[in-house]
């Protein structure tokens, strides 16, 4: 992910914490309301935050040191939760033999 997108994401955290809104937020690359808020927890205790626009192919995805504090499992989304423990499995150290 490239440093332009990590700030887009970070300014959309900063919308959906203090307005608490799971989607409608405005997309930083096709500029309509159709932002939705997803969350992750691939490991226990490890959540991010994604952002995904519905109207266009906008995507980021934020690493969050603690629980979100608008998590809501109903936002929990299976297929970016597989992604996440995808990325989560391949940066592990490998075993020393
Ligand atoms: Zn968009």
């Amino acid at each position: 992910m490239s440093k332009d997108s990590v700030n887009k994401a970070v300014e959309l955290l900063k919308a959906h914490k203090s307005t608490g809104k799971v989607s409608g937020l405005t997309c930083p690359q096709c500029d309509r309301p159709t932002v939705e808020v997803w969350f992750t927890e691939a490991q226990p205790g490890r959540f991010r935050s994604w952002f995904a626009c519905s109207d266009c192919r906008f995507e980021a995805r934020v690493q969050l040191s603690g629980r979100p504090v608008h998590f809501d499992k109903s936002r929990v989304r299976a297929d970016l939760q597989a992604r996440d423990a995808e990325i989560m499995d391949n940066a592990k150290f490998p075993e020393p033999e």
